[in-house]
């Protein structure tokens, strides 16, 4: 223990984060040690109140500090076409194209038995209950997009998700390829992605 034991307990805590190594998180504990006492209140609290306060849409498990988050609950999008992505912040990569305006689903996860997740991991029970039941509006949804990411996890949760929807009579489609291969889907850029919503293919 080379620091006094409130330091070293921050330092230990940041090296939990993911991407933060033990030289970022002392190069972090530092810099929250020089600001003001007021500047590392509000980032106590932050942390405090996103726990606190977030939790997942009961429709399309985004994350939201209401019942339904701001897409589910916005009418003027169109409940029939379902966007199905791996995380929350790949909605925000999506919004970004401006090209959609159905609704979403987060399965908060990609198919990897690898790393142990199988498909009672993610949320796709939840997903065919949707494709069961109707949509805010009373509608039966038309159409679900497989926009999970362009890597081998993503590869097979989709082909996993379209082999049990299909023979619910709902169209399947697969965002199309295009986009870095091995890459995340928050990582590609606008243009790319819109195009890629845009050409998507049957499954
Ligand atoms: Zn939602």
């Amino acid at each position: 223990m080379y620091y006094a034991e409130p330091l070293a307990r921050l330092i230990e805590e940041l090296t939990k984060l993911p991407g933060i190594g033990p030289k970022s998180a002392q190069r972090l504990a530092f810099h929250i040690l020089k600001t003001d006492s007021e500047e590392a209140k509000k980032l106590a609290e932050a942390i405090l109140l996103v726990k606190e306060k977030i939790k997942f849409c009961k429709a399309c498990f985004n994350v939201t500090d209401q019942e339904l988050c701001e897409y589910c609950r916005d009418s003027k999008r169109d409940g029939s076409i379902i966007c199905v992505v791996e995380e929350p912040r790949d909605i925000v990569a999506l919004e970004k194209t401006g090209e959609f305006k159905g609704v979403y689903h987060v399965l908060q996860g990609a198919i990897s038995p690898i790393e142990g997740v199988g498909p009672e991991d993610v949320r796709v029970r939840e997903l065919l209950d949707r494709l069961k039941g109707e949509t805010q509006a009373g509608q039966r949804v038309k159409e679900i997009i497989l926009a999970t990411n362009p890597n081998i996890e993503g590869e097979a949760t989709a082909m996993y998700i379209a082999k049990l929807v299909k023979p619910l009579g709902v169209r399947v489609t697969r965002i199309a390829s295009g986009l870095p291969v091995g890459g995340d889907l928050e990582y590609a850029d606008e243009v790319t992605l819109g195009r890629a919503l845009e050409g998507r293919r049957e499954m």
